[in-house]
């Protein structure tokens, strides 16, 4: 998901502790990294962060990487990494948004990662007090809606606490990008894991609507379950039959993306509006399965 996607991005370098992710709409956002890797750590398709130890950065360290970054970049967006930054206290979390603010006062919009038990371990004033602050756009991983898959996951989070954690940040005035993806039940859960994501989603109802297509990484236990034949990865073809189901059931207006690296044909489409092109697009890709991107082309 990384790229500098700035041109300093080489003199920036040495600010970062790599691999540092961001969603790609945040490509020309400044990133601070308010923590290092992810608290929680434990989903069984994810190596985002398996090789850093979870850390809250200082204030000091926060405020000297906000300082150098004031001579190579301007920005109107503020992206706080790394991976689920909202576990932060509030308090830190408003210190460090007006810090980000005093250095570059051009700040109109701030974005960060969380998981659904950050933001449920939020009070209501909590929430609020952020978007006052600034905080208007929160980038969650539904992953799934049907609960056997979160288990399997090691989401620690059911279905009911996404949509609840997901109500409380829209009742804060906060706007919703939420990630899922396909292929994460297997061949043997594709239609139950696209129904109840469908399902939850159309629960949720989040202004921003992203799917990934699983790339199975290497050494996660994911992986391992693959390699002893305990998962039966979706093919190609599968992916988009799933995320089909996916699409045929969703009924709320969204912005609708997937077009990222992972995915095997780029969609975006405003829904409803546009949920018959993206539908003839994938049955299109499906009956000419020569225009999937290869597999080699994948990236996470
Ligand atoms: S998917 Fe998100 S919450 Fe899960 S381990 Fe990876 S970064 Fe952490």
């Amino acid at each position: 998901m990384w790229d500098t996607g700035q041109s300093e991005g080489k003199n920036m370098a040495h600010l970062y502790d790599f691999p540092l992710f961001r969603p790609p709409s945040e490509a020309n956002s400044i990133i601070i990294q308010a923590t290092y890797g992810c608290s929680h750590n434990k989903c069984t398709f994810c190596g985002m962060y398996k090789m850093k130890k979870f850390r809250v950065r200082s204030m000091d360290e926060i405020r000297r990487d906000l300082e150098i970054l004031k001579n190579f970049q301007r920005s109107r967006k503020l992206f706080i990494a790394d991976g689920n930054a909202l576990c932060i206290e509030t308090e830190r979390l408003i210190e460090i948004i007006r810090t980000a603010r005093s250095i570059f006062p051009e700040i109109e919009r701030v974005s960060i990662y969380a998981t659904p038990m950050d933001i449920l371990v939020k009070s209501m004033d909590e929430l609020e007090s952020l978007r006052e602050e600034g905080l208007e756009l929160i980038y969650l991983g539904l992953e799934s809606g049907d609960d056997e898959i979160l288990e399997e996951i090691r989401k620690s989070c059911s279905s009911q606490e996404m949509i609840k954690a997901c109500r409380r940040v829209m009742d804060a005035g906060i706007d919703l990008s939420i990630t899922a993806i396909t292929g994460l039940g297997g061949k043997e859960k594709s239609y139950r894991h696209a129904k109840n994501t469908a399902r939850v989603l159309n629960e949720i109802r989040p202004k921003y609507t992203a799917f990934l297509s699983l790339i199975p990484v290497e050494d996660t236990p994911l992986h391992l379950r693959i390699k002893k034949g305990l998962f039966t990865p979706l093919s190609q073809i599968d992916h988009l039959k799933e995320l089909r189901w996916v699409v045929e059931d969703l009924s709320y207006k969204t912005i609708f993306r997937a077009n990222h690296a992972s995915n095997y044909i780029p969609l975006k489409a405003n829904l409803p509006d546009g949920r018959d092109e993206i539908l003839r697009l994938i049955d299109y890709a499906i009956s000419h399965p020569e225009i999937l991107k290869p597999e080699y082309l994948r990236a996470l």
